[in-house]
């Protein structure tokens, strides 16, 4: 969140582009190759799994990630060498593939990646009018800890944007971590309302939010204008 860290400025890095890491995803094992600082620099998880690598044997074994989708690292290779988040091009899929590449940003790590993810998410929804489905809460939920940004941006998303309709037909379908959130989040916006009139808090919206309510920031990820 702003306000509670390092106002530092971030310091200049020189990459060294001589070094690679082979990586293979997914169960159809494509490989991909990625500059070894490139990475490294931005993503902890492959800071440590380039580590084990080179200590263990000297020579430099691939990466294995046969749980993730290689169309969704394409999409984190995006950000890492464009900053751009790019996905699919079809607007009522887009929302799904940008929370899975959230949930990969944030296992790797990489939180400017995810935070970036978030702001995409939130365009996204207010652009094509839609709520995270049922099945993107549950995609959501079973790969995020409690407290996850995400988590928070989904909830609001139904809290702020959900019609009577959506409720009354899906509710009973969303899992309990998500209901549990809701409730939550839905006391804390009650709590509001002594400095807020019932229709200021009803009428808000998730863009009006402020986007690092959806961020994560720390030492080495400084918060948004620092
Ligand atoms: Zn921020």
């Amino acid at each position: 969140m702003a306000g509670d860290e390092t106002s530092k400025p971030r310091e200049k890095r020189k990459y060294e582009f001589s070094e690679h890491l082979q990586v293979v995803v997914g169960s159809e094992k494509k490989h991909f190759i990625v500059h070894k600082d490139v990475i490294t620099c931005r993503s902890p998880f492959f800071a440590a799994a380039s580590a084990e690598r080179w200590n263990n044997s000297g020579d430099v074994k691939p990466i294995e990630l046969p749980d993730e989708d290689p169309k969704i690292f394409s999409t984190y290779l995006q950000w890492l060498y464009h900053a751009e988040v790019v996905v699919e091009d079809k607007p009522n899929n887009e929302f799904s593939e940008l929370i899975k590449a959230y949930i990969m940003a944030d296992k790797f790590g990489d939180l400017t990646c995810a935070n970036a993810i978030a702001d995409e998410i939130i365009r996204s929804g207010i652009i094509h009018n839609c709520i995270p489905t049922v099945s993107d809460i549950h995609t959501a939920f079973e790969d995020t800890p409690d407290g996850s940004p995400l988590r928070k941006l989904l909830v609001d998303f139904w809290m702020f944007e959900a019609d009577d309709e959506a409720f009354s037909t899906r509710s009973e379908f969303l899992p309990y971590t998500f209901l549990a959130t809701f409730f939550r989040r839905h006391n804390e916006v009650q709590k509001g309302r002594l400095s807020q009139t019932v229709m200021q808090v009803y009428g808000a919206s998730v863009s009006q939010q402020g986007k690092c309510a959806y961020h994560r920031h720390d030492a080495s990820h400084p918060a948004c204008g620092a």
